[in-house]
């Protein structure tokens, strides 16, 4: 049997109840084989066996009080999981789904995907079970300044710098930072995503959506194609996907769809840069749901409990969560004539769908690197707090574009090296494990 496989089968020996983690793994260790051959004192210094295992996972109780005076407790957690090549780095997820294995498989990608950025940090991710929807702002404050008292422990601007991620925007961000700075009495870079104008980097919001179209601009390139005139199915409607489809627009492509975890709309006439100004205000201001749409713009339909891979389009931007491409969809996008996908939310593809694309030869830009944007203005944050600076937008944008353009390259050069010219899975894959698997090297046995 090979390392990889054996790697492999005691990654679900040792936690057996973790699918999420197990498909995270095993999508990267499958395409690693030819690494291992290259470079056998890789296998020799068990390099992938200390990989797979978070340096330090960390679970707390996060108790709270709601508007009725009624305690609720919920589970918080930190994976902090590589810190080869800088601070942990990654997002903090409030969803009732949030556990174990899902912390750990998107700590796990978040390794690999900040190698990919270039900059200097390290993989985490954290969260907790706890379900924004529906409750108040005064709820939400209470919950994340708990979770701040346990959290504050164990992050700090050199050591683990947490970001947002579903359920955790701007709002939750600003609760947190107040929470850790009236507890350790100091003013640092300790969580990104913060506002501008204490802290904040222009461009951070709009950076992962940004920088997932500028990935597929690269990809599309490749072939000699343009966004320009391209039929595009956005899922989610949260921030990926607003900023996604706001360069969609941006470069003259149609947005045909937005989804949230009720259903998705459809509007034949393109969702233009009003309607998306109207589903910002629905989703940012307003909590609403995307179904409000049909009673605004009657030209748009509305389809509950379904995802939008049904729909012709030409390029596909999945942008709320994983697994949410299975194959059904992605027979249906092949059928339909889709010649790219680039993924904004993590793992937002099945294997099984991800065999489908690949077969009919889709371009494909997995997660780790189609949206590393946002990770890398976030380090583009630290930066700037680091050096008490706010850089102007302009500088932002176009350091981010070039990152996502260098990822690309990054990629396509790590494939082809690999015999596998354009394939950007294997290349993402091999580009950043070598990246961490050298830092490691280095650093002894650790
Ligand atoms: P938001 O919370 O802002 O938006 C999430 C969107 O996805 C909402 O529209 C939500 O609908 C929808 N959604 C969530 N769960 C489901 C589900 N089970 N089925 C269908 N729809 C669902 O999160 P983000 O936009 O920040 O994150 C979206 C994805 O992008 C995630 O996979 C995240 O990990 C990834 N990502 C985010 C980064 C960032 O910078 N924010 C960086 C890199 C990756 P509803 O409101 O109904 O729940």
């Amino acid at each position: 049997m090979s390392y990889v496989k054996e790697a492999f089968d005691r990654v679900k020996l040792r936690d057996p109840d973790q699918p999420e983690f197990h498909q995270a793994v095993w999508e990267v260790l499958e395409t690693l084989e030819p690494v291992f051959e290259k470079h056998p004192e890789y296998v020799e210094a068990k390099i992938l066996d200390r990989l797979v295992e978070p340096e330090r996972t960390i679970s707390f109780r996060v108790p709270w009080v709601d508007d009725n005076g009624n305690v609720q407790v919920n589970r918080g957690m930190r994976v902090e999981f590589n810190s080869a090549i800088g601070p942990y780095k990654g997002g903090l997820r409030f969803h009732p789904s949030v556990n174990v294995s899902i912390i750990k498989f998107l700590g796990f990608e978040q390794i690999l995907k900040n190698a990919l950025t270039t900059r200097p940090i390290g993989g985490g991710k954290g969260g907790s079970d706890f379900d924004p929807k529906g409750k108040s702002d005064l709820e939400i404050m209470r919950f994340c300044q708990s979770f701040m008292n346990e959290l504050y422990r164990h992050i700090g601007a050199s050591i683990d710098v947490p970001a947002g991620d579903i359920g955790v925007g701007g709002r939750e961000i600003g609760y947190m930072f107040g929470q850790y700075k009236k507890l350790t009495g100091k003013w640092e870079g300790v969580l990104t995503g913060k506002g501008y104008g204490w802290g904040g980097s222009l461009i951070r919001p709009e950076a992962t959506g940004f920088g997932q179209v500028y990935f597929l601009r690269e990809m599309l390139a490749s072939k000699g194609e343009k966004i320009e005139g391209k039929a595009c199915a956005i899922s989610g409607s949260g921030n990926v996907a607003q900023y996604c489809a706001m360069k969609i627009l941006e470069y003259g492509g149609k947005v045909i769809t937005m989804s949230d975890s009720g259903g998705y709309i459809f509007d034949k006439d393109g969702i233009d840069e009003s309607k998306l100004a109207w589903i910002q205000d629905l989703k940012n201001n307003k909590r609403g749901r995307i179904k409000e749409y049909i009673s605004e713009y009657k030209e748009a339909v509305y389809h509950a409990g379904e995802r939008p891979w049904g729909e012709v389009c030409d390029i596909a931007l999945p942008s709320a969560t994983q697994n949410e491409i299975e194959e059904k969809g992605a027979k249906n996008l092949v059928k339909n004539g889709c010649i790219a996908i680039s993924e904004g939310a993590n793992m937002p593809t099945s294997p099984e769908a991800y065999t489908i694309l690949n077969e009919a030869g889709v371009l494909f830009g997995p997660a780790k690197a189609a949206n590393a944007g946002g990770v890398a203005v976030s380090a583009l944050e630290m930066s700037q707090n680091a050096s008490f600076d706010e850089w102007t937008s302009e500088k932002v944008d176009s350091k981010l574009d070039q990152i996502m353009t260098g990822i690309h390259k990054q990629c396509s050069d790590a494939a082809e090296e690999y015999n596998q010219k354009g394939d950007l899975v294997v290349g993402a894959n091999i580009a950043g494990f070598i990246k961490v698997a050298d830092a490691m090297m280095s650093q002894g046995i650790v």
